[in-house]
């Protein structure tokens, strides 16, 4: 396997949109020969709401692929999205992946480089981080684990359409990233690479804190197209995957 390593986020995968389903599947078959390792950063999923949903024909055949590229010598990770933050222990085993934290520091061919999906980082959205830290707490994830798979589906399908209507009436700079809170987080990890997703906002990005250049990556999302982002020792690039659909 080659000396590269990809990123995606926010594929939003789900049985109704098989065009990035199948697409999403031809990434991993091509990487299991350019790849060494694949970051999945969060929202790989348009909904997971549980891992007891592990059975369904959709979860099934997206955790084979994935199990297919790690069984071919791939290491694959996982991180948590706003939308997949329920993806579990089960559904890791099933895959062959390995879960992260939030945020990540990996050393990236000697690079120090800190994985994040990118919602932490959109501190001016004071109303989804109160949502996030609920959803987030391991007593409401229990209780809600424990209703019927249609009532989770139908509350999963709530909050994605209460989403969209909201998102008309935030403005552009609340669904981005902070800046304030970008540099925080280089400083915390001592000016580090960042590359992260979230904000369906694909970009490069160079932050200058206390005098440090901080690279910063910002990954695209799969609704119009497929990309995905390719780091070697040599940097990082941003690649598209197939034409739009
Ligand atoms: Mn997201």
């Amino acid at each position: 396997m080659a000396a590269s390593t990809w990123f995606v986020s926010d594929l939003h995968l789900s049985a109704q949109r098989p065009a990035a389903v199948r697409v999403f599947f031809d990434l991993l078959e091509r990487a299991k020969a350019d790849a060494e390792a694949v970051y999945l950063l969060g929202d790989v999923f348009d909904a997971w709401v549980g891992d007891d949903d592990l059975s369904q024909p959709f979860a099934t055949e997206v955790t084979n692929a994935l199990a297919a590229y790690a069984g071919a010598g791939g290491r694959l990770y996982v991180m948590h999205g706003n939308r997949d933050f329920l993806m579990g222990e089960r559904f890791c085993l099933a895959a062959g992946a390995k879960m992260l934290g939030d945020p990540h520091l990996a050393d990236l061919y000697g690079t120090p480089t800190v994985l994040m999906h990118g919602d932490l980082l959109c501190t001016e959205d004071v109303r989804y981080q109160a949502f996030r830290h609920q959803v987030r707490d391991p007593a409401w994830q229990a209780d809600f684990l424990r209703r019927p798979l249609a009532d989770r589906y139908a509350m999963a399908a709530a909050v994605s359409r209460e989403n969209e209507a909201e998102k008309s009436q935030k403005t552009e700079v609340i669904m981005d990233v902070t800046e304030a809170a970008v540099q925080d987080l280089l400083r915390r990890f001592d000016y580090p690479r960042l590359i992260h997703g979230h904000t369906h906002r694909p970009a490069r990005h160079v932050h200058r804190v206390d005098g440090h250049d901080c690279e910063r990556w910002v990954l695209g999302d799969w609704y119009r197209s497929a990309s995905y982002l390719a780091c070697t020792p040599d940097g990082c690039r941003a690649e598209q995957f197939g034409s739009a659909w």
